[in-house]
């Protein structure tokens, strides 16, 4: 009963408070928090932004939605009243960009990667994203390129082939903060977009050029999840790698696709922790490892893996059968 008690209590403060810590941050006071100094998260609808306000004026990492930046300012000018200078994009999806031509009007210089631009423009041409050319950035950079606020310096990265072939990073340097875009999300299977250039093995040197960048301290606002650290970084890079290699091993091991997706134990750590909640369920971060692997791998890996498999059975077996069986198994 008082555990009860305290369960209620305990979501009831949460509700009041506006602290819930989830994704999306609809109709919640607190919108914005602030990360560090002068930089501040904002959570609405879509990926998280990240906001500069300093004395020389506001700049603003990815714009969420068309219909989120009447809110987004209004939430602004509540802490700072000085003009939104710069927009930077850190990649080209509608759930980062969607606000570009909102906040080009107010009077901001839209900034992204070369390739986001193109993806961009492409997106708008098949018409998978519905807006036109005036969401388009106004400057483009191919990998690095600093804003000076005071004391700050707000330095873009590029990372080749992640989760496009457009990302960037953005850096505060001062306030040692990075705002990673979907090169990582923190507690979620990420989604790389492999129709626009995204790779597993370029998501993975990624998220290790990332980790090189931070230190103990540094704090990191995902494209989407919670505000992490360099460790949630490690998970994630942790994460991929261990079910990549269980996936190549069953993979070699004969498993068929399906038989290999539906073997909830090579996941279940993660998926009780919530990893497979999100924009990018378990099966298909499975498939996309899946794929990857065996692509990696030719039908004589997987006979020659086979064959070595059936030796050492064979091996084990005669030695079992040769009155060995009690040493146990090794
Ligand atoms: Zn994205």
């Amino acid at each position: 009963m008082r555990l009860l008690i305290v369960i209620l209590l305990s979501v009831f403060l949460v509700s009041v408070d506006g602290h819930a810590q989830d994704d999306s941050n609809e109709g919640s006071d607190s919108r914005i928090r602030p990360v560090t100094g002068k930089v501040y998260i904002y959570k609405n609808r879509g990926g998280n932004i990240g906001l500069y306000l300093g004395e020389q004026g506001t700049l603003i990492v990815d714009t969420q939605f068309e219909d989120v930046t009447e809110k987004l300012l209004e939430d602004i000018r509540r802490i700072s009243k000085k003009p939104v200078r710069y927009v930077l994009n850190t990649h080209h999806h509608g759930d980062h960009t969607g606000g570009n031509a909102n906040l080009s009007k107010e009077g901001a210089v839209i900034v992204s990667h070369d390739k986001a631009y193109v993806n961009l423009i492409n997106s708008i041409r098949e018409g998978s994203e519905k807006v036109d050319d005036s969401i388009l950035p106004n400057i483009t950079v191919s990998d690095k390129m600093t804003f000076y606020f005071g004391n700050e310096e707000i330095m873009t990265h590029h990372l080749e082939k992640a989760h496009t072939d457009g990302d960037i990073l953005v850096q505060f340097k001062k306030s040692n903060v990075i705002h990673t875009g979907d090169a990582f999300v923190n507690g979620q299977y990420p989604y790389i977009d492999k129709d626009n250039g995204g790779t597993l093995a370029g998501y993975l040197k990624g998220l290790a050029t990332l980790y090189q960048m931070c230190d103990k301290n540094t704090k990191i606002i995902p494209g989407h999840g919670n505000v992490g650290n360099r460790q949630d970084i490690r998970k994630t890079q942790q994460m991929i790698e261990t079910i990549s290699k269980k996936v190549a091993f069953q993979y070699l091991n004969g498993k068929k696709e399906e038989e290999i997706i539906a073997m909830n134990e090579l996941t279940s750590v993660y998926d009780e922790q919530g990893f497979g909640d999100h924009f990018i369920t378990r099966e298909q971060f499975m498939k996309m490892i899946y794929d990857d692997i065996s692509a990696q791998y030719t039908k004589s890996d997987r006979e020659d893996t086979a064959r070595r498999i059936e030796e050492i059975r064979r091996k084990q077996n005669s030695e079992k059968d040769g009155g060995d069986g009690d040493k146990g198994g090794r």
